[in-house]
């Protein structure tokens, strides 16, 4: 179900770096914290990258607020293939 996200990840400064992005494709207004948690299961399991921002959580507050979510599906994408190679 998707909702506003609440998850702790929200203040996490490793998203600090994450680019402030509005537009649409980038997952507006989700939460950039679940695109990295999205991206992280896709490359540990070697997927291609399938960024669903149809699937993620809103994000309203700390950190992660107007980051573009589609980077921080990559970040955790990339994380994800770290731990594979
Ligand atoms: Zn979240």
């Amino acid at each position: 179900m998707i909702q506003i996200c609440d998850k702790d990840h929200r203040d996490d400064p490793m998203f600090i770096v994450l680019p402030i992005s509005q537009a649409h494709g980038d997952g507006r207004h989700k939460c950039a914290g679940c695109a990295y948690d999205q991206g992280l299961i896709d490359g540990t399991q070697g997927l291609e990258p399938n960024f669903r921002p149809d699937d993620l959580n809103w994000s309203q507050a700390g950190v992660v607020r107007h980051k573009s979510a589609l980077a921080g599906y990559m970040m955790g994408y990339v994380d994800g293939l770290r731990t594979i190679v």
